[in-house]
């Protein structure tokens, strides 16, 4: 049985996000009224919106946009596709992102004991001082050290023997290089890092024993998902947003287990909500008993973006995945491959996979192939590895 639970509390947002300009004219043009929802159902026959929907209200209402809200203690900014665009927190978003968090922060095992350090920027972006808002509300001593080289960083944790960090993981790496001992738990985010085939492997074996918790958010919500102690996937924050996967092509809400784009619907906040709002990312969604008391889990981490799909060979091709698949390998540096798509002689589609960097040799490649094969349910016909991959697109269409 679908838990319908947050069906009052969506009505009771859309009577509140129906003050701004933004949404009014939103649910007035489908002749929405907040009592219309009384099922899933209902709920799914709201349109999708995405970033250009809130860079048109930008424009239209500037400079703040209509989303702004009187109450307003914090202005991020998040890049959009036509620069920086704001995003409103009020006092009580910051509480219950923090009490959100805070939980979070503590079914991973972490308690006011502990003292913290925070690596990501603290300037414009939400990261830094939204991460640093859960840890301190959980009681956390917790250091704003921010972005800076790893010797020094390591010197700091090392003296004030900070347990845990929070950090994108390839500085992670370079921090368990200098030596971390006090290191328990590592918060990762920024960058793919579950979703990688051996990445956690690998900070285990730099790291010693320690807690590897990935998550998952964006500069217009912070957190969407994270992980628990038990590391068994990214677990919904649904104290904050309800989260559905869609086919990215339809909008068509897709079944637990399957990969398709990441929508999320702010439950009660205040500044920038968001209503059914399309994050162009890919993902897995299932539902199981966690023992922290978590359900709704991306169980998969994020598996790429939406931006760029392609059909080969009758699948759907989303380009990015890729990237993730080539991640496992030791030399290979983010972004530098190719998708080459030819009509075979024969009629038919040709793949061909280009990546920069040393070929690893025929085992790894085949291991390459097969991962392919299982995530994507295409294989690429060739993969090679050239040293100098020639400046262009991502992918190069030669089908007529
Ligand atoms: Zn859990």
């Amino acid at each position: 049985m679908e838990n319908t639970s947050w069906i009052p509390t969506i009505q009771e947002q859309v009577k509140r996000i129906s003050e701004s300009s933004f949404y009014r004219k939103r649910f007035q043009s489908m002749g929405l009224k907040p009592g219309d929802i009384r099922s899933p159902e209902d709920f799914q026959k709201i349109p999708l919106m995405d970033t250009k929907d809130l860079q048109k209200d930008l424009e239209e209402n500037p400079p703040h946009g209509s989303l702004f809200h009187p109450e307003t203690v914090r202005m991020t900014l998040s890049p959009g596709p036509k620069g920086l665009m704001p995003i409103y927190h009020t006092r009580q978003d910051v509480d219950e992102v923090n009490r959100e968090l805070a939980a979070m922060y503590r079914a991973c095992g972490v308690g006011p004991d502990d003292i913290a350090a925070i690596t990501f920027g603290y300037h414009l972006f939400i990261a830094g001082i939204t991460i640093h808002g859960g840890l301190e509300a959980l009681g956390c001593k917790t250091i704003p050290l921010g972005p800076g080289e790893s010797q020094r960083t390591a010197e700091i944790l090392n003296r004030f023997r900070v347990t845990v960090l929070a950090s994108n993981p390839s500085f992670a790496l370079k921090l368990a290089q200098e030596g971390v001992p006090n290191l328990r738990i590592l918060f990762a985010g920024g960058e793919p890092f579950s979703s990688v085939e051996g990445y956690k492997d690998k900070l285990r074996q730099a790291f010693g024993k320690i807690g590897l918790i990935d998550s998952y958010g964006l500069g217009q919500s912070t957190p969407v998902a994270r992980e628990c102690k038990e590391e068994r996937g990214l677990h919904v924050a649904d104290n904050l947003l309800y989260l559905e996967i869609v086919e990215p092509e339809t909008g068509r809400i897709l079944p637990d287990g399957e990969r398709g784009e990441v929508v999320i619907t702010h439950l009660r906040r205040q500044g920038s909500p968001l209503f059914r709002f399309r994050t162009g990312d890919l993902s897995v969604l299932e539902h199981f008993d966690c023992s922290c008391g978590r359900k709704a889990t991306l169980t998969r981490g994020v598996l790429g973006r939406t931006d760029e799909m392609h059909k080969v060979k009758g699948v759907k091709l989303y380009p990015s995945q890729i990237d993730h698949i080539l991640r496992a390998l030791p030399e290979y540096a983010p972004g530098k491959y190719r998708v080459s798509l030819s009509t075979k002689a024969g009629g038919g589609d040709r793949f061909r996979l280009i990546v920069e960097g040393k070929d690893p040799g025929p085992p790894a490649k085949e291991k390459i192939i097969q991962r392919m094969k299982e995530t994507l349910l295409i294989r690429p016909d060739t993969l090679e590895f050239v040293e100098k991959l020639p400046e262009g697109p991502r992918v190069v269409e030669e089908r007529y």
